[in-house]
């Protein structure tokens, strides 16, 4: 079998026929979320596919809320089964890698845990999961969700029971109907189409409700002529086109659009066997964030999004739980006064001795309980980073050394306070500690870099850059701003993004010199930034386009039935986007 590959390319609808279009759209959406949280409590059901089309299973199982003829309920309960499947697909997922993010975690219901599995075998198992499910967007669907079961964790303080403790049914916000659910072509009940080649264009017609929510018998006659691009008539001359789906763009300012999103299958060459792809993915503890990472390959191209884990909800339990042991310590003080009025052996001294006993036994509870979030935390970043190093397939980490200290927090608060002694003290040796036997366990390599000049050098070009308190040009320099700006090159973004890149490109100099110098008895230098040969000039992300407006990657991906409904768009705690308005939110 060769080979081949899904391509989407939208086409926007004629103003004609808009109206008609979002009409369709908003009844079908309506049919899909109906059948969506009718069907939620039975996910597992389309954890398996005995069928190529998703709507079969559904049609199986239920019936359309509200009918509008056979084949429309097809391609609207089509629409429910992929989301269903690619949920049940994400439910596996959650399942496999749950068991390594909770490694020596505090697991206050451990009865109902499965039993604790080894990174190759849950690296085995992605891998065979993502076979499975073969297009695109892999490495990027999972770090969503494993931040999502890390929000779950930093705002419950425990990791879900269950997939759907964390994840609400999804039900679609902007319409989409794939009409993959009928025959199409010339006998098409809900839709008919076909491509004119030679004419560079193709036709359409499709079924939908008047204004008053009436659906013709009839076609919309004459056809929709709408001109094919010249890449869609190129890749059409060697590949074939598939049902199409219909589907709506909102734009910020909430205009909506309908678009045709012609599904092409074209054939690819299959790729050589190259040797292993080697990639090293570099994390810097953050001063905003406890940590950020992001994977780069051995010439320097960024491959992930920056992962930012921000404790923010668990800094303000610890700073709660550091106030409160402040508390009891000056009622301890006042106790203790009270009961010195009186000498040593004294009966009026024991009310006095009694509180205090109850007291001492609330504040070492409290610091248990302060200790054991420390250490969880620790597990949970030393997790984290292997996780996306298996994500990713990354088989080097590079962290900065723990020689240096920073010393920066944020303001004189309780939570200030915390924040600047986890970033000095305990929590990153801890962090170290557990990294180093995780990951000499799961077989990864741990590399400490020189931190020097990390958070202050441009990742593109390597010069000195300056850091600002935020994105704006007119920005205010500080010495550890949030923000970083170069002035040679152009480029800016979070500084501890950068300095996650930079770690990284420390690590494949490393990496290449030891290569180089294989043979070598002698110990070589480090590499620092003022060696370090290589800058970090691109970013390649696979599935990046996740992330942008709507393209034709993630009409392929919605398509293939995944859909992103986890909501890390406005999750303040864990975050991988890119863009400039979140990391906005995140250092503001
Ligand atoms: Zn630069």
């Amino acid at each position: 079998m060769s080979a081949s590959q899904m391509l989407s390319y939208p086409l926007r609808l004629p103003d004609v026929a808009q109206a008609d279009a979002l009409r369709v759209l908003d009844a079908s959406r309506e049919v899909i979320n109906a059948t969506l949280v009718a069907l939620w409590p039975r996910l597992d059901a389309f954890g398996t596919r005995e069928s190529k089309y998703a709507y079969q299973q559904v049609t199986a199982l239920i019936g359309p809320s509200s009918p509008h003829g056979d084949r429309q309920w097809r391609c609207e309960a089509e629409q429910a089964g992929r989301i269903l499947r690619g949920q049940a697909q994400r439910k596996k997922q959650f399942t496999l890698i749950l068991p390594l993010l909770e490694q020596g975690m505090i697991l206050p219901k451990l009865e109902k845990k499965p039993a604790r599995k080894n990174r190759q075998a849950i690296k085995a198992a992605l891998v065979a999961l993502q076979e499975e499910d073969s297009d695109g967007g892999k490495a990027v669907e999972l770090q969503s969700l494993i931040e999502q079961c890390c929000n779950f964790y930093l705002k419950n303080g425990c990791f879900p029971d269950f997939y759907e403790e964390m994840q609400a049914v999804p039900v679609l916000k902007v319409g989409i109907l794939p009409y993959a659910g009928d025959d199409g072509g010339a006998s098409g009940q809900a839709y008919r189409f076909r491509v004119d080649l030679e004419g560079r264009c193709c036709y359409l017609a499709f079924r939908f409700p008047d204004t008053q929510g009436v659906w013709a018998k009839g076609w919309t006659e004459p056809q929709l002529r709408l001109p094919l691009p010249d890449p869609v008539v190129k890749r059409l001359q060697t590949g074939e086109s598939l049902a199409p789906t219909l589907r709506e763009i909102v734009e910020p300012d909430g205009t909506r659009c309908a678009v045709l999103d012609l599904i092409l299958e074209v054939p690819v060459t299959p790729s050589p066997d190259l040797k292993r792809v080697q990639r090293v993915l570099g994390w810097d503890w953050g001063v905003r964030t406890l940590v950020t990472a992001t994977v780069v390959d051995l010439s320097g191209n960024r491959l992930s999004p920056p992962l930012f884990l921000d404790t923010g909800g668990l800094d303000g339990r610890q700073a709660h739980t550091r106030r409160h042991i402040d508390r009891l310590k000056r009622k301890v003080a006042k106790l203790e006064a009270r009961r010195d009025q009186w000498p040593r052996g004294d009966k009026r001294r024991d009310p006095s001795e009694k509180k205090l006993a109850v007291l001492r036994r609330e504040i070492a509870r409290c610091w248990r309980k302060y200790q054991a979030r420390n250490n969880d935390l620790a597990h949970l970043a030393a997790n984290i980073l292997i996780l996306l190093a298996t994500v990713w397939e990354v088989e080097l980490i590079a962290g900065e050394s723990l020689k240096s200290l920073k010393a920066e927090g944020r303001g004189r608060s309780a939570k200030g306070r915390w924040v600047r002694w986890r970033n000095n003290s305990q929590i990153r040796g801890a962090l170290w500690h557990v990294l180093r036997y995780k990951c000499h366990l799961s077989g990864l390599h741990l590399v400490w870099q020189h931190p020097k000049g990390t958070t202050h050098s441009c990742p593109r070009c390597g010069k000195p850059a300056d850091t600002y308190e935020d994105p704006a040009l007119s920005a205010k320099q500080l010495d550890a701003g949030p923000w970083l700006r170069c002035f040679a090159c152009g480029w800016n973004g979070a500084r501890d993004y950068a300095a996650a890149i930079n770690i990284a490109l420390l690590g494949v100099a490393f990496l290449v010199q030891e290569r180089e110098h294989e043979h070598h008895t002698m110990p070589h230098k480090r590499p620092t930034m003022k060696t370090k040969p290589l800058n970090s000039a691109s970013y390649s992300g696979a599935g990046l386009a996740l992330r942008l407006p709507p393209t034709s990657l993630r009409g392929r991906l919605l398509h293939a039935g995944k859909l992103f409904v986890n909501g890390w768009i406005t999750s303040v705690t864990l975050h991988s986007a890119l863009s400039q308005d979140t990391m906005l939110r995140l250092c503001g």
